[in-house]
């Protein structure tokens, strides 16, 4: 039987096959633990996975890290490197040279340090992203894939539960207060790690990727909290936006027109629907009630090993979505300076409809706590 992974590089190399490329260099990033389950070290020490178009993948690495490696024959062979070795010479190595290797494809996070040094030893004629290789595969996650999504999900739906049901002080605390508990409460829950826990009150809710920061919050003012971390390697990402007192008429309208636009996102994600599709059901929702100017951001991003890549949901984009295809609907509306509001689920593009990974209630809560 195969595995996961091995399916995973046959589909690399036979992708390699038809773009034209003659060797793939995996280093930092999400590329190389999605084939062989080990995450590099960001270290001047280099680790750098080498993948032949037609060949065997050998994963360099430091001696010292090399213990941290399971080796996968079905995937990979280990080859360490020692202290006064030349990894770069080992890699070009590895890579076949010699006039051989014309396309070579590295990784996108890869250090400029190695890059170049690589392609001084390697002069290849043309050098591209390895995203162009392996992103439109990772974005269709299987079956294992979303599970592990959906229990990343799941982990962050109690939290957002927990806000909801004013069980995270809110009034009186300063936002970077209330993000430090949000953080506990995604590794209670099950999160390794804590990837970021946005909180914007009051008039910081008018800033999307606001930096919780001193400010206390007060009572009587919109509270937008986006929060993710990671689990068993895979991402969570949610928003939901509370009120520390009844809304003003205005904000209750704001929030209504966010609501239907992110609804109208959701149900526009159906398989052969393209991702500017997905954008523009979301965005019309929004320009239609006069608020256009006020939503300054693409609809959603997909989601995966990474809190951020592959499909994004933007004008543009004229991928179609595929069964497997995980991705944010997230639409914000900001008026600056004054407030904002934004609603985000996890959404996977499925034969039967779109999937929705987060339950969490959308009606307009308000927690006066
Ligand atoms: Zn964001
Ligand atoms: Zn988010
Ligand atoms: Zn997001």
């Amino acid at each position: 039987m195969t595995s996961a992974r091995a399916r995973r590089l046959a589909r690399v190399q036979e992708r390699m096959e038809e773009l034209g490329i003659d060797v793939l260099l995996l280093s930092l990033g999400a590329d190389l633990p999605w084939l062989t389950g080990y995450e590099a070290m960001p270290l001047e020490r280099l680790t750098m996975l080498v993948v032949p178009r037609g060949g065997a993948a050998t994963l360099v690495v430091p001696r010292l890290e090399a213990p941290r490696v399971e080796e996968d024959p079905d995937v990979f062979r280990l080859r360490a490197w020692s202290e006064g070795d030349d990894p770069v010479e080992i890699v070009a190595a590895l890579a076949g040279l010699g006039g051989a290797v014309e396309e070579v494809a590295v990784s996108d996070r890869t250090w400029a340090t190695f890059v170049l040094a690589l392609q001084a030893t390697m002069p290849a004629g043309y050098w591209r992203p390895s995203s162009q290789v392996t992103g439109p595969l990772r974005a269709v996650k299987d079956e294992e894939e979303v599970e592990a999504l959906t229990a990343a999900s799941a982990a962050a739906d109690r939290v957002a539960g927990q806000l909801l049901a004013g069980d995270i002080p809110l009034i009186g605390r300063s936002e970077r207060e209330v993000s430090q508990d949000i953080g506990r409460r995604l590794v209670a829950e099950g999160h390794q790690k804590v990837n970021f826990a946005i909180v914007g009150s009051g008039p910081n809710s008018a800033s999307p990727h606001h930096e919780p920061g001193g400010r206390r919050i007060e009572a009587g003012e919109p509270v937008v909290c986006d929060f993710g971390g990671t689990m068993e390697g895979y991402c969570s990402d949610i928003t939901r936006t509370v009120w520390t007192a009844e809304p003003t008429v205005e904000q209750r309208n704001l929030y209504m027109v966010l609501q239907e636009a992110q609804a109208e996102g959701v149900a526009a994600a159906v398989v052969g629907a393209t991702c500017e599709e997905v954008d523009g059901a979301a965005r019309r929702v929004i320009s239609d009630a006069g608020y256009g100017e006020a939503f300054i951001h693409r609809t959603g991003h997909g989601i995966g090993l990474e809190e951020h890549e592959d499909p994004y949901i933007v004008e543009g984009n004229r991928v179609a979505l595929t069964p497997g295809h995980a991705f944010s609907v997230e639409p914000g509306i900001y008026l600056a300076g004054r407030f904002g509001a934004r609603i985000e689920d996890i959404v996977v593009a499925a034969a039967a409809g779109p999937m929705v990974l987060n339950h969490v209630s959308h009606d307009l809560t308000v927690v006066e706590v």
